[in-house]
């Protein structure tokens, strides 16, 4: 073969600086890029084999190997793939990807100064190589019989030279020459990190090597796991496989709770496994990530466009060969296919969910804690999946159990018809749990970080169902049957109590409450509560704020202090009885609410007080 040399078919001159400058903010993508081009080419060598199309002799042990040699400042991506011709190299290297690349350039040079992010996401295949090379070079030999193995240079500008090269054995080995201000792309743990990243459960050894050190010994083995566990047949799965696999690539030291098997092949392809993570609090919910590959190349984490975002606080793969990745995220929201695949997914985890409370109730149960906060944003975020599981939401009630929604208020007809007491805090509202108790009334526990939200998305809902805190107007259903006339003792009582509370109480009533031992308590309307804590928390700091609780104290005429406290000549006892009266509204607070320092010094004050009475008895 001649030294011949020829023009890349490409009108825009300065195509490298460019494609440098776009890409920067994704620089290894590039190693992505030449080691699944490297796979591909055994894949096609593998699918012409079992054609019979190829003949290949002896047993072949496929793989990509990259080397490193930082002397001489080179990166080498060598294959024994099906290699090409000098007219595929021409084909192929020269003419379709340059065109390729132009057209992207054309297409997308508007948009790419807003949003540089999205470059990572375009494969720009072999030619990403002079994000970090100066010169690149191709030394192929072809699979065919008589083929005469080819290199091809490229300093990076639009002339490239080819020539016939040494290279002996078949396949592709790529070198790049190393840019001065890419250097850190000739040391071993970046190289190893990065395919770690993106390439470890591509479909063949990726093999790292350092050259002219001394083999080390995880080099001995290939960096990635070429049969995923996502890419078997569930049913070939095992409990511990799933674990192991989600301890290694979530780095999670705990078992996930379940997961979900994906395995679609119509009418779409999609493989993959999403797990529901143990959560250590509350906020780590916000913490999933879901990695999205592409026939087995890791693309990115995290793509709201194809996977709805409330399953994002999920972990997973989800590999989808057919997704358009190599177009703008901005597209990927608009297609059909993406929309099909992502109500795909949320259909699979509502079946999931469904099944487990019908078939594992216990297990199911078991895990709400953990799943409560995925399943409840779920519902705020896309109604489709509320209308889906609405039925399995379920609810802690004051004895520990769960129940449903409907199952509570079937419950609690007879006594209070379409509303639902909830508890915010166990401990706070122990005082209010404990007089529920004793009357036979249940509350539901709705303590998650987002159960305001959720508490009005089910009002919404469900018609006519409403929610009350259970220190909202509970006084109706607390009062005793008894049917003594204590119109006198009230009128003293209110008086007593409207003239001495202060405590930001709005207003005094007197009730006979069926619980004897409680002389007091505080009561907040929901309505004001609700507004009072949006507006805290869509007022921010700087706000004063614009609505507050309205309490109203609740004084218990069938409890004996404050019978006594009726009794009590007020002329002569006028300073024990408004101690008196301040230290039940400071009880009655303090079982309402955490104190101010104020109140919590005024409380300490009066005990004090009350304390050295006592000793003068
Ligand atoms: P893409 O991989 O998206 O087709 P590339 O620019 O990466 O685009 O590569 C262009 C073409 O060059 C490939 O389709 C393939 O035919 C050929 N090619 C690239 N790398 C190799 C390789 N290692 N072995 C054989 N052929 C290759």
């Amino acid at each position: 073969m001649d030294k011949n040399k020829g023009n890349i078919s490409i009108h825009t001159e300065n195509i490298f600086p460019i494609i440098k400058k776009w890409l920067y903010s994704d620089k290894d993508i590039f190693i992505r890029e030449l080691i699944s081009n490297g796979c591909d080419a055994i894949s096609k060598l593998k699918r012409l084999q079992s054609l019979g199309e190829a003949n290949l002799q002896g047993n072949q042990i496929y793989k990509v190997i990259v080397s490193v040699n930082k002397e001489k400042g080179t990166l080498k991506f060598s294959d024994n793939g099906i290699g090409m011709t000098e007219e595929e190299v021409k084909k192929y290297i020269n003419q379709v990807a340059f065109s390729g690349a132009e057209d992207f350039i054309n297409k997308y040079k508007d948009k790419i100064g807003e949003d540089k992010d999205i470059i990572g996401h375009f494969g720009l295949g072999f030619y990403s190589a002079f994000m970090v090379a100066k010169r690149v070079q191709i030394d192929t030999l072809s699979y065919i019989d008589g083929s005469e193995a080819v290199t091809w240079v490229c300093d990076g500008g639009t002339e490239y030279e080819i020539s016939p090269s040494t290279k002996d054995s078949r396949g592709t080995t790529i070198t790049l020459f190393v840019d001065e201000d890419s250097k850190e792309f000739l040391e071993a743990f970046k190289v190893r990190e990065v395919i770690e990243k993106y390439c470890s459960f591509l479909p063949i050894e990726i093999y790292l090597e350092e050259e002219g050190k001394e083999e080390k010994e995880e080099d001995k083995k290939p960096l990635n796991d070429t049969t995923p566990l996502w890419m078997k047949s569930p049913k070939d799965c095992t409990d511990e496989e799933y674990k192991e696999f989600y301890k290694k690539v979530f780095l999670d030291f705990n078992d996930p709770l379940f997961w979900i098997h994906l395995n679609v092949d119509y009418p779409f392809n999609l493989k993959g496994i999403l797990y529901f993570p143990k959560l250590k609090h509350e906020l780590e919910a916000t913490e999933g990530q879901v990695k999205l590959y592409n026939n087995q190349v890791f693309v990115a984490d995290n793509i709201k466009e194809v996977i709805p975002e409330f399953l994002l606080l999920l972990k997973g793969t989800i590999d989808c060969p057919d997704l358009p990745l190599n177009v703008s995220r901005s597209f990927l929201q608009k297609d059909k296919d993406v929309m099909k695949i992502s109500k795909h997914i949320v259909k699979k985890v509502a079946d999931k969910l469904v099944s487990l409370y019908k078939n594992e109730r216990e297990n199911f149960n078991s895990f709400w804690k953990d799943i409560q906060i995925f399943i409840k944003y779920g519902c705020l975020r896309d109604e489709s999946f509320y209308e889906k599981i609405k039925d399995i939401i379920i609810f802690k009630r004051l004895n520990g159990e769960y129940i449903t929604l409907n199952e509570y208020l079937e419950e609690n007809k007879e006594k209070h018809e379409n509303k639902v007491f909830y508890v915010t805090d166990e401990k706070q509202q122990s005082q209010y749990i404990k007089m529920f108790k004793e009357a036979s009334l249940d509350a539901l526990v709705l303590d998650c970080s987002l159960d305001n939200h959720f508490i009005s998305f089910l009002e919404a809902k469900e018609s006519g169902v409403t929610f009350a805190r259970i220190d909202s107007d509970i006084s109706e259903i607390l009062k005793s049957d008894s049917n003594e006339d204590l119109k006198d003792i009230n009128d003293k009582v209110q008086s007593l109590f409207k003239d001495l509370a202060s405590n930001g109480i709005n207003e005094v009533k007197v009730e006979s409450l069926r619980n004897s031992e409680t002389p007091a308590m505080i009561l907040v309307s929901e309505q004001s509560r609700r507004m009072a804590e949006m507006s805290k928390m869509f007022g921010g700091m700087d706000m004063p704020n614009m609505f507050s609780e309205e309490k109203t104290l609740v004084v218990n005429n069938n409890n004996s202090i404050i019978k006594k406290l009726s009794q009590i000549n007020l002329e002569e006892n006028k300073d024990k009885v408004e101690l008196m009266c301040n230290y039940i509204v400071d009880i009655a607070l303090l079982s309402n609410k955490e104190l101010s320092s104020e109140e919590m010094d005024n409380f300490i004050n009066r005990s004090n007080k009350i304390l050295s009475l006592a000793m003068e008895l």
